[in-house]
């Protein structure tokens, strides 16, 4: 088939490798010029890496930094609040658990991509859709037609009203975010924060301030030369239309989020010339991927909380069930094809995603207790079994991870095709936490 895709994020280029590995013609439509570098880092998990490793994925070249802790720092005074520890990870779920700087995951997905053969054209900005006919009108005026069209815009997709026939807008949460990439020997000049880091295995180290209840993340990328912090506050009235990724800040604001604060915190700010602001916002579940001849991934269908790390790691889930969903002999271009084709790919990962983005929209503070009350939310999209979350568990424990990094989207795919005759997988369809085989149930 030619397929089209708009969109060049995390999931637009993922589907780009995944389609062209199916055997398809692949173009791709990103409205940028790629210039204006995202200054953050990501966390990918095993079930993301493990994809970026089957695609060949150039990872000395990436250079991401292994977690193996996550530290809860109370803020003003530097003690020890909690911590749970991540060796392991990589041996139990196949793959590292990292984090990259943007723009170097980006690159190298491109570069995956190009080399796959897909064609990647900047600066095309789509405009309307057409699902039934396969048509994307672009700012140009330029109509393009393709048998399958990925819409990979992101979580402003204008789109999805046509698409899902539900308007379903992305909302602000009440939350924004002050964010920066630190130079860490900037940061390590500080003798506290000498301190803090010496001898200490990277990975999350989370300070938390509890007279304010303000947070603030930092981790390691790029080979451990940079720190990647995030502040996430109540959003004051100045930033309420700050909902793009790369409004700038000043320091003052962030000193005053830090109030409290210990000093070698304080500096880190300090180490930069440019603090960012980012409001959070997230959407309920979409219920439906497809119409005609278009498919939303990623965080078009998909946007969520960034408080378990699964955004990106989900745009990288939709893109694998892609190439095996879609393998090119396996599937004509006519529409009804097409059609039960992606009802397929909805019933895999549909009841995923949607379980994921309900599960994300906690807050990093809450524990378990509180994910198991998502249990009616998540019943709307998922009819298999459910793990009995352990009481009192924090976000990043065991059971959370094997929720979440255990899942193979290449196993079940496959396992999904061996359905497509029938077009319906059996009542039930079994992920959770131990996989398909027998009781799949309190991990
Ligand atoms: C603060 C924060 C921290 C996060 N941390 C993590 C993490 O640690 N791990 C993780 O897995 N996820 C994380 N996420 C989520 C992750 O960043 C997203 O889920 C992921 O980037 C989504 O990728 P995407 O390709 O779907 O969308 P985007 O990255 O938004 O890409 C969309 C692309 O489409 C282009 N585009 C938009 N409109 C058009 C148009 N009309 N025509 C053509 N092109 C268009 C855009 O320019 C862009 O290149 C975090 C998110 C936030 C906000």
């Amino acid at each position: 088939m030619n397929v089209g895709i708009v969109g060049a994020g995390i999931a637009g280029l993922g589907a780009a490798v995944a389609l062209r590995r199916a055997g398809h013609n692949v173009e791709v439509f990103e409205k940028s010029s790629f210039k204006a570098e995202i200054g953050a880092a990501i966390l990918l998990t095993p079930n993301a890496n493990r994809i970026l490793r089957r695609w060949g994925f150039d990872f000395d070249k990436a250079r991401p930094v292994d977690f193996k802790q996550f530290r809860f720092v109370h803020a003003q005074n530097l003690s020890m609040l909690a911590r749970e520890d991540f060796e392991g990870v990589e041996e139990q779920f196949g793959d590292r658990m990292c984090a990259y700087h943007r723009v170097d995951l980006h690159s190298g997905l491109r570069e995956l991509a190009e080399k796959e053969g897909a064609k990647i054209r900047l600066g095309a900005e789509a405009v309307d859709v057409q699902p039934g006919d396969g048509v994307v009108t672009f700012q140009s005026g330029e109509k393009v037609q393709k048998d399958f069209w990925i819409l990979a815009d992101g979580c402003h997709c204008p789109f999805l009203p046509k698409i899902a026939d539900e308007d379903i807008p992305t909302k602000k949460i009440g939350k924004s975010v002050y964010r920066w990439l630190a130079p860490f020997d900037k940061v390590l000049e500080h003798p506290d924060a000498a301190k803090l880091w010496a001898d200490q295995a990277p990975g999350f180290c989370t300070f938390f301030q509890p007279t304010t209840g303000i947070f603030m993340v930092t981790y390691p990328c790029r080979a451990g030369t940079l720190l990647n912090c995030a502040v996430f506050h109540n959003t004051r009235p100045d930033e309420t239309q700050k909902d793009v990724w790369n409004a700038s800040t000043t320091h003052e604001k962030v000193l005053d989020a830090l109030d409290g604060y210990h000093d070698a915190v304080k500096h880190i700010p300090m180490a930069v010339e440019q603090v960012k602001v980012y409001t959070v916002t997230q959407r309920p579940p979409s219920t439906r991927l497809y119409r005609g001849r278009m498919l939303c991934i990623g965080d078009t269908v998909h946007h969520m909380l960034p408080s378990h790390a699964q955004g990106g790691c989900s745009a990288l889930e939709d893109a694998t069930a892609l190439e095996i969903l879609f393998v090119a002999d396996t599937i004509a271009s006519d529409s009804s094809s097409l059609a039960s084709r992606l009802d397929l790919y909805q019933q895999l990962r549909l009841p995923r995603s949607a379980t994921t983005q309900i599960l994300s929209s906690t807050n990093p503070q809450l524990t378990m207790d509180k994910v198991a009350e998502k249990t009616e939310e998540i019943r709307r999209f998922y009819g298999g079994h459910l793990v009995d979350w352990p009481k009192g568990s924090g976000p990043w424990s065991r059971e959370i991870r094997e929720f979440w990094y255990g899942y193979d989207v290449v196993g079940e795919a496959e396992e999904a095709m061996k359905y497509r005759e029938s077009g319906r997988l059996p009542e039930g369809w079994r992920w959770f936490g131990g996989g398909r085989e027998g009781e799949v149930v309190m991990v």
